[in-house]
């Protein structure tokens, strides 16, 4: 009992290490490595536990669940990562109510009202964090509508769902041979992850996935309680605490309240080729550029500074990007990458593929240190990015965005464009920066244009 309890407190301050080192992106891959090891400290730990009756259950556990996960991570594209990890915590949400349903039938007679009361507690969240990941993996994937479902009352009722079951948990606590009481707790679970994620639209899934991310830790927490585990109890107080503060700081970077994002269908699902809003009235005049022209631009820079957007981890473009930039910095170019704090659809998007390519750290610049820069820039080129260079941020109190912290891109000497058309992006909010004077907008898919200037610098040296 000793050796695991000593296990579990070494795999518990490796999990703070791990996020220590994931809060930035030199330390994120140390980050997944100490949370890995801290992991299989901690499972194995649990399996040397002298109530563990049989192995061959476990192990069937391991070998299916380790082959379904081996082939989901490898399968699944870098594009495709919040819907995986929607996936997952559909799997862990599950997993938890599973565990508080079987341990309600086992020994619900024997149990102290706390004990009772955290059962209730973690198969309302398990229920409610599996049905919600469904749906918001069901969003992003396309099989349910990507926009918001409203209904008059509907925050009305899901708010009364959510206390009535608040209610019934402490009325189990005094009552716990009501097993009616403790199944329409699951169910109204399952309910409601349904009804609180349909009226949020698609393109805010990031922020609700890692909401249920949140929940799912909660659940795990209220698990440990349950079955007497510090572990349980300490990763899942640590996952919940990380979720929720990780969705309160991606609504802080789209400056958008948590209230506006979970009530306001918001973030309705624009998809790509879909028609221009109609802002403006008639349609406005713009730079269409040659794959020529932005290289006679690049060639005449001294200073270059790259703007990745969710259009990079479309095309693919990471790799292309870091091609051009040394291409560039063997014609003696200064060259910079400014990353934006949402850039992309999830926290670090940028990073990570920037890193997959091998871009250095070091190169790269958040909106504080770089945005000082853009005036006495040469060239930027905006790689798939729309909303986090749109001046209407800084500019019209009236946009959904305004607030939102931009890059000051207008300022560089020349903006070359990279997107494949005149579409918005994310917010569905035309953008001004496209119709600049000083703007190059070269429509195509953004890896293919990237290749053809690489070309393009080479054959014209
Ligand atoms: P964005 O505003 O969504 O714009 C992306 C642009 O990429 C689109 O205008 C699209 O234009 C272009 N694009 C798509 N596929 C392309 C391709 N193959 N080649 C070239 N261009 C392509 O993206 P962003 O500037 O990165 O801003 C992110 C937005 O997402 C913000 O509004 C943010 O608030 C929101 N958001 C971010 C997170 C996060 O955690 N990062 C989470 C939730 C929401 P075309 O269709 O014309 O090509």
């Amino acid at each position: 009992m000793m050796v695991i309890s000593l296990c579990y407190l070494v795999a518990a301050v490796l999990f703070i290490l791990a996020l220590r080192g994931l809060s930035s992106p030199e330390g994120a891959r140390r980050g997944v490595l100490m949370g890995e090891i801290g992991m299989f400290i901690a499972v194995v730990a649990t399996l040397l536990h002298k109530d563990i009756v049989t192995y061959e259950w476990i192990l069937a556990g391991i070998v299916v669940g380790s082959g379904i996960g081996v082939a989901i991570s490898a399968k699944i594209p870098m594009t495709k990562m919040p819907e995986r990890i929607a996936l997952s915590h559909s799997f862990g949400g599950l997993a938890t109510a599973l565990v508080g349903v079987a341990e309600y039938l086992r020994e619900a007679e024997s149990l102290t009202y706390f004990k009772v009361g955290a059962l209730g507690f973690e198969t309302f969240l398990g229920f409610l964090t599996f049905t919600g990941s469904i749906m918001a993996f069901g969003k992003l994937q396309g099989f349910i509508s990507g926009a918001p479902i409203t209904w008059k009352g509907q925050n009305y009722l899901n708010i009364t769902l959510f206390f009535g079951s608040l209610v019934a948990i402490v009325a189990l606590v005094f009552h716990r041979e009501l097993s009616q009481v403790f199944f329409a707790i699951a169910g109204t679970g399952l309910a409601l992850g349904v009804m609180a994620v349909l009226p949020i639209g698609g393109a805010d899934m990031p922020v609700v996935i890692s909401l249920l991310n949140s929940y799912a830790g909660l659940a795990a927490c209220a698990t440990g309680f349950a079955l007497g585990s510090q572990i349980l109890i300490i990763s899942g107080a640590l996952d919940g605490s990380s979720g929720l503060l990780l969705s309160l700081l991606m609504s802080k970077a789209m400056n958008r309240s948590f209230a506006n994002i979970l009530f306001g269908a918001f973030g309705t699902a624009l998809e790509p080729g879909a028609a221009t809003p109609q802002l403006g009235g008639a349609a406005k005049a713009y730079n269409e550029a040659t794959v020529e022209d932005a290289a006679a631009v690049l060639k005449a820079s001294q200073s270059v500074i790259f703007i990745p957007g969710y259009g990079m981890a479309v095309s693919q473009a990471q790799h292309a990007v870091r091609d051009l930039a040394a291409s560039l910095e063997r014609r003696g170019v200064e060259v910079k990458y400014a990353i934006h704090p949402v850039a992309g659809r999830m926290p670090g998007h940028m990073n990570v593929l920037l890193a997959e390519a091998n871009v250095s750290y070091d190169k790269l610049f958040d909106l504080d240190n770089i945005n000082d820069d853009f005036a006495r820039t040469d060239a930027v080129i905006v790689v798939g990015a729309n909303d986090v260079v749109n001046p209407a941020a800084k500019k019209d109190p009236s946009s959904p965005i305004y607030g939102m912290p931009v890059f000051n891109v207008e300022q560089s000497r020349s903006v070359i464009v990279l997107k494949r058309s005149m579409n918005p992006g994310f917010s569905g909010v035309e953008n001004e920066l496209f119709f600049q004077p000083n703007t190059m907008m070269v429509l195509g898919d953004a890896k293919k244009t990237l290749l053809s200037m690489i070309g393009e610098l080479k054959e014209g040296h």
